[in-house]
Parts: structure tokens; sequence; C-alpha cells
């Protein structure tokens, strides 16, 4: 069983898979893997590195299309596919989606191309349930606002308003394409309740 996590930055994705993970656990009969993108994998870490570095800012945004794609095969090939061959759930936060959100539609490269090059990456595998944490690019933002404090800045994280507005909206869009797929959840909703209702869609989805 692949589950992915996905929501534009804010939403709250790594608390939910934090309070997510053990209860998964509880019912997960061949052991589950929780991990993310670039998932500890040293080439994905390495890719991930040059596409984050404030430095890098004459990054084209095909070739950070490419870069991401690049680092998701590495860590679907060495952490994902085995665990899936080995009957574990795996747990992932971001995965495709993400890049059509994020790249598709916030760098405007548009879907069709951002499909092919992830087809071409993942060989079509995808996720049997996603998540998707939905939340207002303006509460989205005042909430990595408040968390960042102090902390170091990515080079994705000085975007314009309207670009995370083009991320929520892919996402949106892909939701309403797929509604059995992905499972929107109104991530305004206090921890605990966005917790609850994910962990029940889950199970509801996949009754173990
Ligand atoms: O939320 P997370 O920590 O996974 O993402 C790190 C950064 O990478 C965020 O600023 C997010 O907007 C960006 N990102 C992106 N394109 C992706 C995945 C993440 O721009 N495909
Ligand atoms: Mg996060």
């Amino acid at each position: 069983l692949f589950i992915t996590i996905e929501g534009p930055d804010g939403a709250g994705k790594t608390s939910v898979i934090n309070e997510l993970y053990p209860r998964l656990q509880l019912i997960a009969k061949r052991g589950i893997v929780k991990t993310r993108e670039p998932g500890g994998v040293k080439i994905s870490e390495k890719i991930r590195q040059i596409i984050l570095d404030p430095q890098n800012e004459e990054m084209d945004e095909r070739t950070e299309a490419l870069l991401y794609a690049a680092a998701r095969r590495q860590h679907l090939v060495q952490v994902i596919l085995p665990a899936l061959s080995a009957g574990k759930i795996v747990i992932c936060d971001r995965f495709v989606d993400s890049s059509l959100a994020y790249q598709g539609a916030g760098r405007r490269i548009g879907m069709p191309d951002i499909r092919k090059i992830n087809e071409f990456a993942t060989e079509g595998t995808k996720p049997d349930f996603t998540l998707y944490l939905d939340v207002d690019s303006d509460t989205g933002l005042k909430r990595i606002e408040n968390a960042r404090s102090g902390r170091q800045v990515d080079r994705l994280e000085t975007e314009s308003l309207e670009f995370h507005q083009r991320v929520r909206h892919a996402y949106l869009k892909l939701a309403e394409e797929e509604p059995i797929r992905i499972h929107k959840v109104d991530a305004r909703m206090s921890l605990t309740d966005v917790v609850e209702e994910s962990f029940t869609a889950i199970t509801e989805s996949y009754p173990q």
C-alpha cells in the first residue's frame, strides 16, 4: 500500500505524517516505512541541495523539474519499491503530485510536460491513496513565516503569494479529477482533527 501526503507549504504535512505513523504502525501487518522525498537517499539528497541552494538563482525551471524527477527516481528505486515489494505500507511526504502543482502550475511549465518526465522517472508507479491537506495560501504562508523565525531560507521560500495560489489551485483540480485516489482534508482544522480524518480516510479505503 503506497500512500502519499501532499499539500501547499504550511499545510502541516510533516506534523500530520508524524502523528499518523505510529497509528498506522499498529495496523500494518508487514511493517510500514515513513519517508519523504528525497528520503535520505544519498544521490537524491545531493540533487535536493542543488535545487534548494539560494545561490542557484539562475536555475531554469525545466532544469528544476528534471532534478526533482531525478531525485524522485532514485528514492523510488532505493526506498519505495523495495518496501512495497516486501509488503510494507509506505507513507511518503510528497510525490509526483507535488511536481504537477509546483513545477507544472507554480512555475507554469504545464501539466503534460511534467506528467511526461515523471512517467519516465516512475515508470508509472502511482500512489494507491493520497491525502491532500488543503490550506489557503494566506494561512499556509503565515504558518511557515511563524515556524521559520530565524531559520535558513531556502530558494523556494521566497516565492510570491500568486505562486502559492497557483500551486493550491492545481492541487484542488487534481483532487477533483481523481476523487477516489486523492482525499482532500481541510488543513485549517486543528492537528488532532486533521489526523483523525486522515486516519479514518486511509483505514476506510483500505480495511486491514
Ligand atoms: O514542504 P517540503 O519541506 O516538502 O518542501 C520543501 C520546499 O520545496 C518547499 O519550499 C516547497 O515549496 C518546495 N517544493 C517544490 N517543488 C516540489 C516539491 C517541493 O518547489 N516538487
Ligand atoms: Mg514539510
